[in-house]
């Protein structure tokens, strides 16, 4: 049997690389409410304020470049004698632009339009607008290929099937015990497969991880990969 790694990151691998979240100070999160740009109702009410701030977080994130957490991940996945799966939670490019071929995206993509008529999925510009028209179907449905709050993350069947497969799971730069972190690492210990949780800090609380890493991405990650393909 092939030996996997299911590896699911989180905005902790990318904050190094300048990109912050909605739970940090400051930055282009601070300025609006999360009802307003993440959530399906806050894209009916406005359209126009949401596809501008996704316009602005595409913007930055292709200024951003892969830090080492990244660059080791891409290692990784070229080097292992076996399969590599990056599951993301984060919106942006840089586990790609490291070099990374098998991403799963499940809370969709900066760089993805999706059209809310169709559900044809085809590259974003730089800028969208509300106006912006289906190259499929030709409505003016296109929205930000984003998962908001209340809508389902995406690839849950192939991630459980991952996990079903994989010898190893880890997590990176993402708290271990909320969802659905907290219900891969269950997952992968009912499968009884090793798991390991890299962080900045420790979670509040209990891990459920057998194994935990403590220390900036681009220092920890580097260091655990290097283990694993010397093993
Ligand atoms: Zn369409």
């Amino acid at each position: 049997m092939t030996e996997m790694i299911t590896i699911l990151t989180g905005a902790g691998i990318s904050a190094e690389s300048g990109l912050g979240t909605f739970r940090d100070e400051g930055g282009l999160w601070a300025q609006h409410r999360i009802e307003d740009v993440a959530t399906p109702e806050g894209f009916a009410r406005d359209p126009e304020l949401v596809h501008s701030f996704y316009n602005a977080r595409r913007a930055q994130a292709r200024e951003a470049t892969p830090n080492a957490a990244h660059e080791a991940l891409a290692k990784l996945e070229a080097r292992y004698n076996g399969e590599v799966l990056i599951v993301t939670q984060n919106v942006d490019g840089l586990h790609e632009a490291a070099g990374a071929q098998n991403v799963l995206h499940m809370h969709g993509q900066l760089e993805g339009a999706l059209c809310g008529a169709c559900e044809k999925r085809w590259a974003a510009p730089l800028v969208m607008h509300p106006s912006d028209t289906c190259p499929h179907c030709n409505a003016a449905a296109t929205r930000p290929d984003i998962v908001w709050f209340g809508e389902m993350p995406y690839g849950m069947d192939t991630i459980e099937d991952a996990l079903a497969r994989s010898t190893l799971f880890a997590s990176i730069g993402t708290s271990g015990n909320v969802y659905p972190a907290a219900g891969f690492v269950a997952q992968a210990r009912q499968n009884r497969i090793p798991t390991i949780e890299l962080n900045l800090e420790a979670s509040q609380g209990g891990t459920l991880f057998d194994e935990r890493r403590l220390g900036p991405a681009s220092k920890v990650v580097p260091a655990w990969i290097d283990e694993l393909l010397s093993a």
